[in-house]
């Protein structure tokens, strides 16, 4: 409603780059008044198209499409009650007559867009599916999938065409998942609507990068995907270099799909630390890795260390060193062919790292050593290499194919096709970028391997950028984020809109303080009661905005306290987390 400060948001989202401006609409006096902000855009000299996003209130849909370039509604609420989340069962009948006045209200509203020439985004939501959908498919990616075309449907036998459609969860997989299938089905029906991507409530800072990237540029490298929207829990006008960074990445047509994609079953896969480039391996090097000192005095090699939680299981390093001696049993290392002899003095859990050449020329070590051989063209795995890696099966397969998606599938599928069982690896190497950017396509081009399953490990090297940490650190947010290891809280938090009525940036990062040593738990941060409870999806607790700076904390979908002083949430949300879960807070 405060069109002046609607319009300057507007404005910095275009100047960033945008090229599609969403705005919430929450009741029909807000969607009366986009005619004004569109107004004053258009007066400004700025032809940006305008969407209105549309939840629960139908009659607001009605209304924007007659101002706006674009609505979109959301299945789950546009006919439908609030979801209730609890079981439900439908009598045949009972459906039935839903979806009849579905295709009513829907019609309508249909008319009005065509009349205006409106188009209109079945915008799905994993976290605010209708309970008839909920009753028969559950809250899953076909769920998602038939939630849409239930009003795809419509679409068709009105013969509406101007339809663009997204399926969001805050869980990329999920994500990834629905709009596959959902582009399948359409392939299938020789449907061909536009596909808008994003991920819901993907937070904010690196770890919000980190899941759109993964989720987005998945999808963009399997070819799906007209426009993108990245969603952060920072000013919306942040949103948009991530966005063209994504698409600039991912839309080089340099990497051709070849085939099916594959799915894999590795659903723990390992870090290997690239200590490459440095220079000395000592206790500090060893404190950044995560290990802990240990408890009891070795007479020969003095203190050993543990593994900590987020402690890599392999390190790869040229530098040798009496710190060597001291590492966590668990913890291999590994060093180059040449090294070998040397560093096994050193540390006896130590394997080794030789390309296709050496390997096939017989590395000559005991039996015992474990060997990781690197390749990296996908046309290496012939089948003369097959037939040793056989016989070698506990030899671990390096993949080095640069940041080439379709290669690793095509790698994937032939070991299939050659029958081999061994262990891989990703590794990845990178420079002459900034962190932002290597985090992006790092995470944009192979995170989606990890979706899938497929590597055993992922190894990533960043050639300028000094700090091992930062490559180890990315590697447990890809893995996280994919939703493979789970080294840290994870907390996911709305971008805001219209609805949020209070500082939703500097309440994410209260409470990521607060709880961020909670390893094991998913915290959602929402900016309104009206999306929050639903959109908050499988997060073990939610604090959510409930208007007049009061906060409602959730366990789960269950409301557990309401109105609560913000000023008193974060410590009411610590009280409730200690009485339900058996966690230190
Ligand atoms: S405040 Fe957050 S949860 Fe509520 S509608 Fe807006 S973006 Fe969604």
């Amino acid at each position: 409603m405060d069109t002046e400060a609607c319009v300057e948001q507007a404005i910095r989202i275009i100047e960033a780059g945008g090229e599609l401006v969403r705005i919430t609409a929450p009741g029909v006096k807000d969607a009366e008044n986009l005619k004004y902000i569109h107004k004053a855009l258009r007066e400004r000299g700025y032809d940006t198209p305008l969407s209105a996003d549309i939840h629960f209130i139908s009659d607001a849909a009605l209304v924007a499409a007659q101002y706006v370039e674009k609505v979109r509604i959301n299945p789950g609420n546009f006919v439908d009650r609030r979801a209730t989340f609890q079981e439900l069962n439908y009598s045949d009948e009972a459906y039935a007559a839903e979806l009849v006045v579905l295709k009513k209200r829907f019609t309508e509203f249909l008319d009005i867009c065509r009349q205006y020439g409106t188009a209109v985004r079945i915008g799905t939501n994993h976290g605010s599916l209708s309970d008839r959908i909920m009753s028969r498919y559950g809250d899953t990616p076909a769920g998602m999938v038939e939630a849409t075309l239930e009003y795809l449907r419509v679409c068709q036998s009105e013969h509406f065409d101007h339809v663009v459609i997204s399926l969001k969860s805050s869980d990329c997989r999920l994500m990834v998942e629905a709009v596959r299938l959902l582009a399948k089905k359409m392939n299938s029906e020789g449907m061909e609507y536009p596909l808008h991507l994003g991920v819901t409530e993907a937070g904010e800072g690196e770890d919000g990068r980190i899941r759109s990237a993964i989720g987005i540029g998945t999808l963009l490298n399997e070819g799906i995907g007209d426009t993108i929207r990245v969603s952060l829990t920072e000013a919306p006008e942040k949103e948009i270099p991530v966005a063209r960074a994504l698409v600039g990445i991912c839309s080089q047509p340099k990497f051709e799909k070849s085939g099916e994609l594959l799915k894999g079953d590795c659903s723990r896969p390992i870090i290997v630390a690239d200590l490459s480039s440095l220079d000395v391996m000592d206790e500090a090097v060893s404190r950044k890795l995560g290990f802990e000192m240990g408890q009891v005095n070795d007479p020969v090699y003095g203190d050993r260390l543990h593994l900590g939680h987020k402690s890599p299981e392999m390190i790869y390093t040229e530098t040798l060193g009496p710190e060597l001696t001291k590492l966590p049993e668990e913890t291999l290392v590994i060093v180059p062919l040449s090294l070998w002899d040397m560093a096994h003095v050193y540390n006896r859990n130590t394997g080794v790292l030789c390309d296709v050449e050496e390997f096939l020329g017989g590395v000559k070590l005991e039996k015992t050593i474990p060997v990781f051989v690197q390749i990296s063209d996908k046309y290496d795995l012939d089948v003369s290499l097959a037939k040793q890696l056989k016989k070698e099966s506990d030899v671990t397969i390096v993949f080095s194919f640069g940041l080439n998606y379709h290669d690793y599938h095509d790698a994937y599928r032939q070991m299939e096709l050659l029958g081999l069982k061994n262990q891989t690896l990703l590794f990845v190497e990178m420079g002459g970028m900034d962190k932002e950017s290597v985090t992006l396509e790092i995470a944009a081009r192979v995170g989606g391997l990890f979706l899938n399953r497929l590597p055993g490990g992922l190894w990533i090297r960043t050639t300028e950028i000094p700090e091992f940490e930062y490559a180890l650190e990315l590697s447990r947010n890809i893995l996280q984020s994919a939703g493979v290891r789970r080294y840290k809280t994870e907390f996911i938090s709305c971008p805001g809109c219209g609805r949020t009525l209070f500082d939703l940036e500097g309440t994410v990062s209260k409470v990521k303080q607060a709880f961020g040593h909670l390893q094991q738990m998913k915290i959602a941060v929402m900016g309104c009661i009206v999306n929050g409870p639903g959109e908050m999806g499988d997060a073990d607790y939610g604090y959510i905005g409930a208007g007049n700076g009061k906060v409602n904390l959730y366990k789960g979908r269950a409301l557990m306290y309401a109105a609560i002083p913000e000023e008193q949430a974060i410590e009411q949300l610590r009280v409730l987390i200690a009485e339900k879960s058996s966690v230190d807070v």
